[in-house]
């Protein structure tokens, strides 16, 4: 299920939210954008958390207005890179929210530009 390649290096499946719901929600923009953070990297990106249910949002104890609800967000390791210099890389692609934290980073499209550290 999902198995299908929805860009260059990416498929649906790796979006799908962890409680192992097979609906998805995808911002097509947020796909376009991680799929240039991939090519300028030139390494493999692996998404933690994509899309989130409502419900699995609320048990993972993420906010009520999360971007993961939307599947317009994206939380993502690149080894071995640093969540500090992802996060850079991600600034020159133009993602609206980045968030740093100690084992990844959030990248997600929302309109209004968010910068935090978690
Ligand atoms: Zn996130």
């Amino acid at each position: 299920m999902n198995n299908i390649q929805i860009s260059k290096n990416f498929k649906l499946r790796e979006f799908q939210c962890r409680d192992g719901n097979f609906q998805v929600r995808l911002d097509a923009r947020l796909l376009k954008k991680l799929q240039e953070l991939r090519d300028r990297i030139g390494r493999p990106i692996i998404i933690n958390s994509g899309y989130r249910t409502v419900e699995y949002n609320k048990k993972i104890g993420g906010s009520p207005n999360s971007q993961h609800i939307l599947g317009r967000a994206a939380d993502i390791v690149i080894p071995p890179l640093k969540p500090r210099e992802i996060a850079e890389i991600a600034e020159s692609i133009g993602f609206g929210g980045i968030g740093i934290y100690e084992n990844f980073v959030h990248v997600d499209v929302r309109d209004k530009r968010a910068r935090w550290k978690g």
